[in-house]
């Protein structure tokens, strides 16, 4: 089973976490740019986080065999801060990077005037920059939250086609479906969706435009629930090749349409910038 993590947070994960996930399957993954829990107070250190997603990070995955890409924005909690908006002009300045396959994480979180203006901007920004967008939908209020997530990606110059709607449940998706843009679930240990959720509404919906994430970050997760997912798939009747749409297909489709996606790592270099992370060894 080969997997294609489009949606985890690997700077808040261990080496044993990448290394079980090259054994799962795991080759490739996206990580999104976040809030990190501790409020960032200048622009300034959004560069050194994004400079991490583009060298430390990938040459980090590749000591694993995983193909790491990320995608680069204002997350939706912190576009509420003014110390954090100024980033929004220097966003042009990463868009145009290699490994940068989306713009995102970016959408609602309480859904405040602030956060409109924010992801208004960074629509337009990926539609500049012909990139897709990763858009997180609330966790609260989540049809609200839908349906104005949805308002907002029409009244952009970003077609639907474009969009991946994340964190979608059983409340969500007959509208997500319907809006033509890619539909994305988390799949968490304890709050949202879980594997046996997960498959029924593969079974209910199928598989055209499904992307399954573990979304793991610094929070209560599990790295392998992809994994976890495609067994429960097959367990459940899916087809090897369902599973392979799902878990690789789709992420691939979706971030290719970027032109960015590189997911043979072994041209990757041993080094970054002279650090190893195999410490005291070469
Ligand atoms: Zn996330």
């Amino acid at each position: 089973m080969r997997i294609f993590d489009p949606h985890i947070h690997m700077t808040s994960r261990t080496t044993d976490d990448y290394e079980a996930m090259r054994a799962a399957g795991v080759r490739a993954v996206v990580e999104p740019a976040f809030w990190l829990g501790q409020p960032r107070t200048a622009p300034a250190t959004f560069s050194d986080y994004f400079d991490s997603l583009l060298g430390w990070e990938p040459f980090r995955a590749a000591q694993y065999g995983i193909a790491h890409h990320c995608t680069i924005a204002l997350n939706p909690k912190e576009a509420n801060d003014p110390r954090c908006l100024p980033v929004l002009d220097e966003l042009p300045r990463w868009l145009v990077k290699d490994r940068v396959v989306a713009v995102g994480e970016i959408g609602y979180d309480a859904m405040t005037p602030a956060e409109d203006k924010a992801l208004a901007a960074q629509l337009q920004l990926a539609a500049d920059h012909g990139l897709p967008a990763l858009v997180h939908t609330p966790h609260r209020d989540k049809l609200a939250g839908l349906r104005r997530t949805l308002d907002a990606v029409r009244e952009s110059a970003l077609g639907t086609e474009r969009v991946l709607l994340d964190h979608l449940n059983e409340t969500t998706v007959d509208e997500a479906k319907d809006s033509g843009c890619w539909l994305g679930f988390s799949v968490y240990p304890d709050t949202k969706m879980d594997e046996a959720r997960m498959v029924a509404l593969l079974k209910a919906y199928g598989p055209e435009r499904v992307l399954v994430n573990s979304a793991a970050d610094w929070g209560r997760s599990d790295p392998l629930k992809t994994r976890k997912v495609g067994d429960l798939m097959l367990a459940e009747g899916f087809s090897e090749d369902d599973v392979d749409r799902v878990l690789w297909r789709n992420p691939v489709e979706f971030y290719g349409m970027s032109g960015r996606l590189v997911l043979d790592v072994a041209a990757t270099a041993p080094t970054h910038e002279g650090n190893s992370v195999l410490r005291g060894g070469e």
